[in-house]
């Protein structure tokens, strides 16, 4: 036998991480952040073209500014000059000389036309080269390019301005060192790059850090050629932007040039037409949005980690949720094993997944558990249930799933190819003895199978088919298990037979009723009839006990009892009307009918219809009705006595009704069961009759015993007392005809 440890317990589940959709949160914050990157790198960009565009402005407002200033310096000279106040060239140095300092000139020089003359610091000057270039422009103050110097090896830029000395035409000129502006040009900008003063044919007149050595070299000129290779639409920017200087715009463009991609604007001076050429690599960019994209970066990882966190957190609260619905709905408490919601799903899943011919259904019941319960209390019982659960699921095959489907009621499905006699008598003996601590507990164990056919799919029927074969032992002393069999399977298919073909018997009439008297063992006098049912069914007549079992399961008795009741009343009305007499008739209220809410007010509708009155009718309840625990009894009991109706309780002596309840129940008799004269031990007067008789004597009801067939019987029963019998010895049910003669005759 299989003792291995199962795995049909239902374990807490590890959770399972919902990769797939922790994946697309880490995704979409990948994706942002690449967005966020590129939106960073734009504001980068747009920064960059606006702080150079910014710095370009500055140093050309700052050149015009000085320029302007040394300009009117020039001016202010040249004005005295004209207006006399000097009388030689050396008044005019001495009167000037501390001033040129502040405005960085060098030095002063002034020159006739032939470009003779002296400079401030005592040199002469002797044909000075392009002299017609100074003499040209006489309004304004005149700057000119890069020229190298005459006394020195500087380069250097002349302010000059035509003037009248001693009625001589001659030029005033202040003399700047080149490298004077490189100041204002200033310092390199951020990383490779720089500024550039140009004129408009891009000559450059200055750069910031000397990189363009040869005298009068083309800006254009040089950019294209340093940087190769570069593209020709990317020299093509370059030419744009001389096009635009000639065409004294200003502007900002970006060009790539060799690998490194340069920022550039131009700006206007504003003095001969000069321009700021200013420009920057984006290595700047770069080293700075490196930084950023690092810290970005981290930053996304930082929310990215903290989001899949917080995924993670929500999953597994989620996964713990619904385990605890899981648990709620699959688990039993007690057992720890699937309940009846669990076995039905999975039940019907192992029945479809394998195809071997194998599989069983067991169910096992304990029998009086109820009485378990009450000897041992809840808390030992539940122990009970648990070793057996337990039990059940370790000496079933493995694979199985075992569960507790209800109070007492366990039930598996397994695959096994031994001896299932052999298995199922194991598990009997196994499970009617359990030890629980020290003690060993007897179980009064049922075990109900069926072998599981290909065909079967509804773990309801298949359930239905092992309590059904388990029905079979139940209430037998030496039960054991009982395998669902070919008789079973004949029942069923009994079953099924009537159950297609009952609607269509009642409304074609086929139940019909027969009476059975009742007599009064005082004079022997009519006491009233039991109203029985027989079904007529081609040609035979069925018993109820072929059909009523059935007819209880499927709740079809409800309808067949109203039918009953109403065939009872039309006869009782015939009856009056004929003979002007109406014996009480008993009719057998089912269990089922019982339980459903006011049913009585259907009778008294159907009496009402024929205007028989309530107390010429007994209800016929069995005792085993009256102890349902889910119906207020003695509620529907008065309820039935407040219209008026008799009550008698059937088959008294069989069910455990207590003393204290009959106290309470409004009934006019007691039916003794015919078990009781069978039994009876007719000349002791200690037998169960005896003291039922006492019973009803001190509730002070009436009694009928049922099932009288001889004389000895029919004199015991008189000689205790008993007040009416039914039974063969007087009459066996007769048809309606027949019970009308009869009652013609005894009443
Ligand atoms: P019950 O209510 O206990 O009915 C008494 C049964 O005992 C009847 O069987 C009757 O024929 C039988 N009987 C009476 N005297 C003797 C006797 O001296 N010897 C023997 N051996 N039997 C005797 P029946 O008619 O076969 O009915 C069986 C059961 O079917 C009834 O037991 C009742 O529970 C049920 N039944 C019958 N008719 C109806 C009905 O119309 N409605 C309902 N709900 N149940 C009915
Ligand atoms: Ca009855
Ligand atoms: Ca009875």
């Amino acid at each position: 036998m299989n003792t291995k440890k199962q795995n049909q317990y239902i374990k807490e589940q590890p959770y399972k991480l919902h990769i797939l959709w922790i994946l697309a949160v880490f995704i979409i914050m990948i994706l942002l952040s690449i967005f966020y990157v590129g939106y960073i790198k734009d504001l980068s960009y747009q920064h960059v073209y606006q702080n150079i565009k910014e710095l370009s402005e500055q140093t050309a407002t700052q050149l015009n500014l000085s320029i302007t200033d040394q300009k009117s310096f020039v001016e202010i000279m040249v004005e005295s000059i004209d207006r006399g106040y000097f009388k030689t060239e050396e008044e005019i140095f001495e009167r000037y000389q501390e001033d040129l300092e502040a405005y960085h000139f060098t030095r002063l020089v002034i020159l006739d036309k032939q470009g003779n003359g002296i400079t401030s610091d005592g040199h002469q000057v002797r044909n000075y080269a392009n002299i017609e270039e100074f003499f040209q422009q006489k309004d304004e103050v005149y700057l000119s390019e890069n020229r190298p110097s005459t006394v020195s090896n500087n380069q250097v830029n002349i302010y000059s301005k035509v003037f009248q000395l001693n009625e001589e035409e001659k030029v005033l000129m202040a003399t700047i060192n080149t490298s004077d502006y490189k100041d204002i040009l200033l310092r390199r900008l951020f990383g490779k790059g720089g500024t550039y003063l140009i004129n408009n044919n891009g000559t450059v007149l200055i750069d910031s850090f000397g990189n363009i050595k040869a005298d009068n070299a083309n800006l254009y000129e040089y950019i294209k050629n340093r940087y190769t290779p570069t593209a020709e639409e990317e020299k093509e920017k370059i030419d744009d932007m001389a096009r635009a200087i000639k065409n004294k715009q200003i502007g900002t463009f970006d060009v790539k040039l060799g690998t490194d991609t340069y920022f550039v604007h131009y700006e206007k001076v504003n003095i001969n037409d000069w321009y700021v050429v200013t420009t920057a690599s984006d290595d700047v960019i770069a080293n700075e949005l490196t930084a950023l994209i690092i810290s970005s970066i981290g930053l996304c990882l930082v929310i990215n980690l903290l989001l899949t966190l917080i995924a993670i957190y929500i999953d597994i609260s989620n996964q713990k949720q619904n385990h605890k619905l899981y648990k709620v709905a699959y688990i039993d408490p007690i057992t720890l094993l699937g309940n009846e919601v669990y076995f039905k799903e999975n039940g019907s899943i192992y029945l479809q997944k394998q195809s071997d011919k194998n599989k069983y259904i067991v169910t096992v019941d304990i029998n009086k558990f109820k009485a378990l319960n009450n000897l041992y209390g809840y808390g030992f019982c539940n122990q009970i249930l648990k070793i057996l659960g337990k039990k059940l699921a370790d000496y079933v095959p493995t694979d199985n799933i075992t569960c507790r489907i209800s109070n007492d009621i366990f039930a598996t499905i397994f695959s096994y190819k031994g001896d299932i006699h052999k298995l199922l008598d194991t598990l009997f003996k196994e499970l009617c003895n359990l030890k629980i601590g020290d003690m060993d507990i007897h179980l009064n164990i049922a075990i109900g199978a069926y072998k599981v056919k290909l065909k079967d799919r509804d773990i309801n029927k298949l359930l239905d088919k092992s309590y059904m074969a388990r029905a079979q032992i139940k209430g037998l002393y030496h039960n054991n298990y009982y395998l669902f069999d070919e008789k079973l399977e004949n029942e069923l298919m009994e079953e099924q037979k009537i159950e297609s073909c009952m609607e269509e018997a009642l409304s074609n009439h086929e139940f019909t009723i027969i009476y059975q008297p009742k007599t009064f063992t005082s004079n022997e006098k009519l006491a009233g009839a039991e109203a029985l049912i027989r079904w007529h069914k081609d040609g035979e007549v069925i018993p109820p006990s072929k059909f009523i079992p059935l007819f209880e399961k499927n709740k079809f008795i409800i309808k067949l009892d109203l039918y009953i009741f109403e065939q009872v009343c039309k006869d009782l009305a015939v009856w009056r009307e004929k003979y002007q007499y109406m014996p009480t008739v008993s009719i057998n209220v089912s269990k089922e009918h019982f339980a459903t809410e006011n049913f009585i007010d259907e009778y008294v509708k159907i009496c009402k219809r024929y205007h028989i009155e309530p107390r010429s009718i007994d209800l016929e309840i069995t005792e085993s009705a009256t102890i349902d625990q889910n119906i207020d009894v003695l509620k529907v009991l008065r309820n039935i006595k407040a219209q008026g109706f008799m009550i008698s309780i059937d088959d008294f002596g069989t069910g455990y009704s207590s003393l204290s309840m009959l106290q309470n129940m409004p009934i006019d008799i007691i039916k003794i069961d015919k078990v009781f004269v069978d039994k009876a031990d007719l000349q002791s007067n200690n037998n169960i009759i005896n003291y039922i008789m006492f019973i009803s004597k001190h509730l002070g009801v009436k009694t009928i015993v049922e099932g009288v067939e001889n004389k000895e019987q029919m004199e015991f029963v008189k000689a205790i007392g008993c007040h009416i019998i039914q039974g063969y010895y007087y009459s066996k049910p007769i048809t309606k005809e027949k019970f009308e003669e009869y009652f013609m005759k005894n009443k």
